[in-house]
């Protein structure tokens, strides 16, 4: 566990959050019983199922703030499983209910239909032996996949939980989506009836229980423009630009809590030769810690002021620039302890299964949950990834059923 926990635990006034208990030898419990088993005996043969499943929905392009036709496809498979009051809420959001013996514990189970990758990008998935390629295979395809593979597995064994589970296909988890679809369902859809929320997402096996924060802006500066020629010597927005990353580009963050950075996109100008009249930047920090977090913002606060006092300071200046900095994307930090009974029970399932279980920090739909004090974890959904977040992403399905038998296994424990 990282040092810095405890603190923040203590901010959260973590403990007085979780309601519910649950034994921490859930795992093996479950395991004794005959549905239970079962249920991982028929996920485990319908892996491939789950692989055609993850291609299929991958090939159907959900590019940021335009998750429909993905959605709709998710919608028609929740129908198609059987489960009830499928909708999609006004965010896009797509849910659809497994009732159990009473509506409490409620667990939202989830996984992520948007990519970062934008329209018009091909989404064909090829596969070599036991890899498959395209972008968005692993991050979130897989876990929409292991999502059905859940209730169809449910289904088969005819496995009844003490609680309800609503299944869910979130829209806006990555990038400028910042959490829209899941911030919706704790705003409004699902308000104040959820007891516990996972989300599946990504290649792997880990177990996420921090939630990494992060503050993302866009800043640009604009100015007249004008002729590279006739109007050399103006204050130049993409020169202020340049000087502003360069000087946060220095900045030295903290490795713990690791702290990070990037100026993912930049942009501006219409012309070789001509003075841009904007120019434009994105920018991303992240930290699980909220002081380390706000601190770094000051320093790139600082950096951007210092680049437009220099730019308009510049030798024979004859323009000024301003700069406008939209806040474009707050994901909150979170987090819970390895004991909260919601990640003890995610490590007691893996660890039924005969898996190793490992705890990793992220930045994903439970870190709203989380700084709701809402129990909420996110669990890998198994196989191994390659370059997330890139048109080069690969999925490597060897052994990839463990992820699903272990997801399944979690949704019936948090289930109780
Ligand atoms: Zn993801």
């Amino acid at each position: 566990m990282r040092p810095s926990f405890p603190a923040m635990a203590a901010v959260l006034g973590l403990g007085a959050a979780v309601a519910a208990q649950m034994d921490a030898d859930v795992g093996a419990q479950l395991m004794r019983d005959w549905s239970v088993r079962a249920a991982l005996d028929a996920a485990r043969a319908d892996e491939p199922r789950t692989i055609a499943d993850q291609t299929r929905l991958c090939e159907i392009p959900a590019p940021p703030f335009k998750e429909a036709a993905r959605a709709e496809a998710y919608a028609a498979a929740f129908r198609a499983l059987g489960l009830r009051n499928v909708r999609t809420d006004r965010e896009g959001n797509v849910l659809g209910e497994r009732p159990g013996r009473a509506a409490h514990p409620h667990l939202v189970f989830s996984a992520h239909l948007d990519t970062v990758f934008p329209e018009g990008t091909s989404v064909t998935v090829t596969r070599l032996g036991s890899l498959l390629r395209g972008p968005g295979i692993g991050d979130d395809c897989r876990g929409l996949a292991v999502v059905l593979a859940v209730v169809r597995a449910m289904n088969r064994a005819r496995v009844r939980t003490p609680g309800t589970i609503t299944f869910v296909g979130t829209v806006g988890e990555e990038g400028l989506g910042d959490l829209r679809g899941v911030k919706a369902l704790f705003r409004d859809t699902l308000k104040d009836r959820v007891d516990r929320f996972v989300s599946v997402d990504g290649a792997g096996l880990g177990i996420t229980h921090l939630a990494v924060g992060s503050l993302r802006y866009r800043v640009t500066f604009a100015g007249s423009g004008g002729h590279s020629y006739g109007a050399f010597g103006i204050a130049n927005p993409i020169h202020a630009l340049g000087r502003a990353i360069a000087g946060f580009a220095d900045v030295r963050s903290s490795s713990d809590p690791k702290t990070t950075f990037n100026v993912g996109r930049i942009g501006g100008g219409t012309s070789v030769n001509a003075i841009a009249a904007e120019a434009w930047l994105e920018v991303d920090m992240r930290s699980p810690d909220p002081a380390a977090l706000h601190a770094l913002e000051g320093r790139f606060q600082e950096a951007v002021d210092n680049a437009l006092a220099a730019e308009n300071a510049r030798w024979d200046n004859r323009g000024q620039l301003s700069v406008a900095r939209t806040l474009v994307g707050d994901r909150p930090a979170g987090g819970l302890p390895a004991d909260a009974p919601i990640v003890a029970a995610a490590l007691s399932v893996t660890r039924a299964l005969g898996l190793t279980p490992e705890l990793t920090e992220g930045s994903t739909d439970a870190n709203l949950p989380m700084s709701l004090h809402i129990p909420a974890i996110t669990i890998d959904a198994g196989g191994q990834g390659t370059g997330a977040h890139s048109l080069e992403e690969t999925f490597d399905t060897t052994n990839s059923w463990q992820g699903t038998l272990r997801a399944l296994l979690a949704a019936i424990a948090l289930a109780q």
